[in-house]
């Protein structure tokens, strides 16, 4: 047998040491590369004989990947082109070996490497990642003897001539001490299925095909039903409730792109999940990280993309800018407005049902996403306190007439919290107000600012917010019946027990609260910021309190006539107590003190 040993040329004596420092979090990926090129070569394999450049007979057409334990081996074999030695001296030595440099000299830094989303371009080098040792055996389907590779992860190698009678070839891989775990087999299977569930030839580990060559996503529309489309659904996330629908995306120009996205139904907007979304070339996984690729507010969606055109060996940032990957974040927007549209347009009522869990991506999309924000006006919802729905337009025409401040400015009155703020919405609607529903947590508060900034001429106020019974101008209330003198009298008060330097006094009806306590709007849009951030907001709270008395109830009327001074303070402090306890800021020492006295009142 003639051997003929050579050397890689490189400029770095030992590369594989480095890659494997580079790619530490990654070393799995090396069956993923090496299951790729059997793939590869089965496909060039059916290219050839599709155009008649190979005459024999093609046969099965699978990888095979097997394991033996005590020999420490993995092998991965196919039926594929094969290599001849020139060839294996050509693509082995020299291109993928450039491969592999190329990549060192980009990414010398180690942090940028680790950036990169999950392809990293290295191949069939990638194998030194977990071998100490690696064999080619290989027979091409060219009538050329059949031939061996070995290397040793120096930059040494042997090339010889091999005993393989049949088309194709074997890739061994001499596990080395530090990566035995892939020489288990349950670790080798959750590779395969992580990353070859979809590979287009059939993928055999331990007598049994891993895959699905035909997934879902390669077919046509017109080919699959709907029961199709929520069986794939199933399999892929088996605890998901069925999604609410889905969009079947298929680019062919100016950029490649197929995949399914799917709606799935949110329960609750503060535990959705990310990362649902897996990024595929070629039926290879990639990365269930797309939030590169896909618009930030989709990445709640689920499903699949498949894209060759999507630069996989390069960093983040390089990403970002990328003009495939902002072409393709641009249609997958579009699609799913236009997606959105059809069925508002085609079944309103269906559309308002699902608006719980939609609502979400659509709020998310325009407050991100300006151009989004422009096709969602024509399907965006308000829904208001009686479960009505409007579109923006049909909203504006609605509350406008009604609800305009002196500047002529429509007002839009929202609660976050039917519960807590119910008193503030039984006095609004008592004045025939409208009240929107803006009580998903995360989203909301954030899209009530999103919503008076584009709209025109238009302001959002919380329901229980110092101005609204300033701002709607809607002829007077009831005046305020004290004099100047009584009115000092019930400021000085109320300014003692509360701290505050200021005090309004104003003329709500007699039945509503003695005392209102509110917050001004950009003051409670801060404090849910803080809440979702963690940040400790109580400190600062009260000094932007606004407390208003109400000339008008009776209790307050009975302050200026009580003798008694100590009562009269008790009463006061009642009151003011029980205007924070109905905003849900009454709490600890604070609370204990009003229970207190409550029970000296009563008793
Ligand atoms: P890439 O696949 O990105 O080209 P690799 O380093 O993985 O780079 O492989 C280099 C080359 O070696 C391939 O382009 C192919 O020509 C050849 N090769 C690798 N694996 C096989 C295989 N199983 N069968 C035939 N040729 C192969």
């Amino acid at each position: 047998m003639v051997q003929e040993k050579g050397t890689i040329s490189i400029h770095t004596e030992n590369i594989f040491p480095i890659i494997k420092k580079f790619l530490y979090s990654d070393h799995e990926i090396f069956l993923r590369e090496l299951v790729s090129n059997a793939i590869d070569a089965t496909q060039k394999l059916k290219a050839l004989a599709s155009i008649g450049e190979y005459g024999g007979e093609i046969g099965e057409t699978k990888v095979s990947i097997s394991l033996d334990k005590e020999a420490k081996t993995i092998t991965v074999s196919d039926n594929g082109i094969g290599m001849t030695a020139e060839e294996i001296k050509k693509y082995i030595n020299q291109i993928a070996f450039s491969g592999a440099t190329e990549f060192l000299e980009k990414y010398k830094d180690k942090q940028e490497a680790q950036q990169m989303i999950g392809h990293f371009g290295l191949g069939f080098y990638s194998s030194f990642m977990v071998a100490s040792k690696v064999e080619i055996i290989t027979k091409s389907y060219k009538d050329a003897p059949a031939a061996s590779w070995t290397c040793d992860g120096s930059t040494e190698f042997e090339i010889g001539a091999a005993e393989k009678t049949t088309r194709g070839t074997d890739i061994i891989l001499h596990v080395s001490q530090d990566s035995e775990e892939f020489l288990e087999a349950h670790r080798l299977r959750g590779i395969l299925t992580k990353y070859c569930r979809f590979l287009p030839f059939e993928i055999e580990f331990e007598g049994k095909v891993i895959n699905e060559t035909k997934p879902i996503w390669t077919k046509s529309p017109n080919d699959l039903t709907n029961e199709d489309y929520i069986k794939f659904y199933k399999e892929m996330y088996p605890t998901a409730e069925e999604p609410l629908f889905w969009i079947h995306l298929n680019v062919d120009y100016p950029f490649n792109l197929t995949g399914i996205l799917y709606f799935p139904k949110i329960k609750q907007d503060f535990v959705f999940q990310k990362n649902r979304i897996q990024l595929y070339s070629r039926q290879v996984f990639i990365t269930d990280e797309v939030k590169d690729v896909v618009p930030e507010f989709l990445t709640l969606m689920h499903g699949v993309i498949d894209s060759p055109d999507i630069p996989l060996n390069v960093s983040r940032s390089y990403l970002q800018a990328d003009g495939n990957v902002k072409k393709i974040n641009a249609h997958i927007t579009k699609k799913v407005a236009d997606k959105l549209s059809e069925l508002f347009n085609n079944d309103r009522k269906g559309y308002e049902e699902k608006w719980d869990s939609i609502g979400l991506f659509v709020k998310y999309g325009m407050m991100t996403d300006d151009k989004f924000y422009d096709r969602a006006t024509k399907f965006a919802l308000l829904k208001n306190i009686d479960s009505q729905y409007f579109t923006f337009e049909e909203y504006k025409e609605k509350v406008a007439p009604l609800q305009t401040d002196k500047s002529n400015r429509v007002v839009y009155i929202y609660t976050t919290d039917l519960d807590k703020q119910n008193a503030y919405i039984e006095s609004a609607k008592k004045q025939s107000y409208d009240i929107l529903r803006f009580d998903g947590i995360m989203v909301d508060n954030h899209f009530a600012a999103t919503l008076e900034r584009k709209l025109e001429n238009t302001l959002l106020r919380r329901v229980d917010s110092d101005t609204i019974d300033k701002l709607v101008d809607k002829g007077e209330t009831a005046a305020v019946i004290l004099s100047e003198d009584e009115q000092t009298k019930l400021k000085d008060l109320f300014k003692k027990i509360s701290g505050k330097e200021t005090i309004n006094i104003s003329s709500l009806p007699a039945d509503e609260m003695p005392v209102v306590i509110s917050l001004p709007e950009f003051m409670r849009r801060m404090k849910e910021m803080a809440v979702v951030q963690g940040m400790d907001y109580m400190k600062d709270l009260p000094a932007f309190l606004e407390v208003s008395v109400n000339a008008n109830h009776h209790l307050i009327q009975k302050l200026l006539t009580e003798s008694d001074e100590q009562r009269k303070e008790q009463l006061a402090l009642q009151v003011y107590d029980l205007a924070l306890l109905s905003q849900n800021m009454l709490g600890g020492a604070a609370l204990t003190r009003f229970i207190n006295r409550s029970v000296n009142l009563v008793s």
